[in-house]
């Protein structure tokens, strides 16, 4: 310990200055990152639980920092938003998907659907829902083929900008899915509101469902809850074979996890493969 350090030792605590350095780094790392290429997508990907068959993929963004690494999106993402850089970084990850989408059907693989994740900022661009539109006619994709995750978030039930591009959105045919349900600002009564055809289980409550926990019966209600709203449910996050049959038992629609497929990157992806079932 550092005694000579004096009173300064307890006013800068070394931890919280060495976060502080690694944020600002981070933050001066991500303006320049998309004009010198440094982000990257993987897929991972989701199948239908009554016959196995792929569903689609949900594109995770990736970053390699020059000098810290490989940099988690649960770390730079928050950044991104807090700054605003998540509009044109979003607007990447739309196009870069639009456009592996179309090579995936270029590979006769039809019908599959292509998630991204939406952060509610880019939902307050008011030229959001036009960009998207435009994307998916510039690539020849269908509307229906492509999916936005939104998040629950107080940003999106209190604008209009937001709820007036997904109504747009969900009118042109376009997907929407509320992601990590069960966490964060949250309440049923919001499933009403938001013009989504499917819930994601978070991974969280898929996590612990297999224990003699709250979160099977949790889990278990959600599905039921859903369904009798008209909804689908996507459980993330299986890694087990009893997660994956509880869920089959309770009728969740669509699985992903490290059990059925890891996020990849297009030159891992062996879309010759694709086609296969996994389970
Ligand atoms: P998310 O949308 O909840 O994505 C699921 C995360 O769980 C991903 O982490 C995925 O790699 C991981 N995962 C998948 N299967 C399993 C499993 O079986 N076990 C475990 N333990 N984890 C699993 P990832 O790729 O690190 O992404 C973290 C978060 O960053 C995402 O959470 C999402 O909120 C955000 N994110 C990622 N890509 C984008 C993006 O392009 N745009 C925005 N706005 N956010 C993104
Ligand atoms: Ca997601
Ligand atoms: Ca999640
Ligand atoms: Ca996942």
């Amino acid at each position: 310990s550092k005694e000579r350090g004096g009173n300064q030792a307890r006013f800068y605590n070394t931890e919280d200055t060495i976060q502080l350095n690694r944020r600002i780094v981070i933050e001066a790392g991500l303006r320049p990152a998309l004009s010198l290429r440094q982000f990257r997508l993987s897929y991972q990907p989701v199948y239908q639980m009554t016959d196995g068959k792929l569903r689609g993929f949900e594109a995770l963004i990736r970053w390699e920092h020059p000098e810290l690494g490989e940099i988690s999106p649960t770390e730079f993402i928050p950044i991104a938003e807090h700054n605003g850089l998540i509009v044109p970084i979003g607007e990447w990850v739309l196009r870069e998907s639009c456009r592996m989408l179309a090579s995936m059907s270029k590979y006769g693989l039809c019908n599959l659907i292509m998630s991204i994740n939406v952060s509610a900022q880019q939902l307050q661009s008011s030229t959001f829902s036009q960009t998207v539109l435009h994307a998916l006619k510039e690539h020849g994709i269908a509307p229906s083929s492509f999916e936005l995750e939104i998040k629950e978030d107080n940003m999106i039930y209190n604008s209009n900008t937001a709820a007036a591009a997904l109504s747009w959105l969900r009118a042109a045919g376009v997907r929407v899915v509320l992601d990590d349900f069960g966490t964060g600002f949250s309440s049923l009564v919001n499933l009403k509101h938001l013009p989504i055809q499917c819930i994601k289980i978070d991974k969280s409550f898929i996590k612990k469902m297999d224990l003699p926990s709250a979160e099977g019966i949790i889990v278990e209600g959600i599905i039921k809850l859903a369904h009798k709203l008209g909804l689908e449910v996507i459980a993330e996050g299986v890694e087990y074979k009893e997660q994956y049959e509880l869920l089959s038992e309770w009728g969740c629609n669509y699985v992903q996890g490290f059990l059925l497929g890891k996020p990849k990157e297009p030159d891992m992806l062996d879309l010759t493969m694709i086609r296969c079932s996994a389970y």
